[in-house]
């Protein structure tokens, strides 16, 4: 998912209608102008688009990826990953596929968020990171 993180700028004249389209409450209107709570914005980018005078700009872009979630009889929640670029995303699927087929018992059939779950989240994400990183 494409993220895009706000930060508000010269024009910003307090209107609140950025405020009004986040749906994490993520913005604080005080006085003239608007403040991004970066502990609950999730970069889903709409104030930015929301914006009438064109008060905000984009502070940070790129993607976030979700990795091993599923829904079904057990609900998994996966872990979310922030990455930069498209060729950063390639290669932690790589990755992951490559740690995926070293530990799936049934290869084709054990779903990626039952393998994570099974050997552990972290011990899954440290092996993926150290091939994403020795790698390049
Ligand atoms: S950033 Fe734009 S929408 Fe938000 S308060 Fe400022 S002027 Fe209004
Ligand atoms: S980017 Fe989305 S979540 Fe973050 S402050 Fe703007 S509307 Fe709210």
């Amino acid at each position: 998912m494409g993220v895009k993180y706000p930060e508000t700028n010269e024009n910003c004249n307090g209107c609140g209608r950025c405020a009004d389209v986040c749906k994490v409450e993520a913005i604080d209107i005080r006085g003239e102008t608007s403040y991004p709570n970066y502990n609950l914005c999730i970069g889903c980018g709409k104030c930015i688009k929301a914006c009438p005078n064109e008060g905000r700009d984009i502070k940070e872009g790129g993607y976030m990826v979700y990795v091993g979630g599923k829904s079904g009889r057990e609900i998994i929640n996966g872990i979310s990953l922030r990455l930069m670029d498209i060729e950063e995303i390639i290669n932690l699927i790589d990755k992951v596929l490559k740690v995926y087929t070293k530990y799936a018992q049934k290869p084709q059939r054990e779903r990626l968020g039952a393998v994570m779950h099974r050997i552990g989240t972290g011990k899954f994400l440290e092996e993926v990171k150290l091939l994403m990183y020795s790698e390049v």
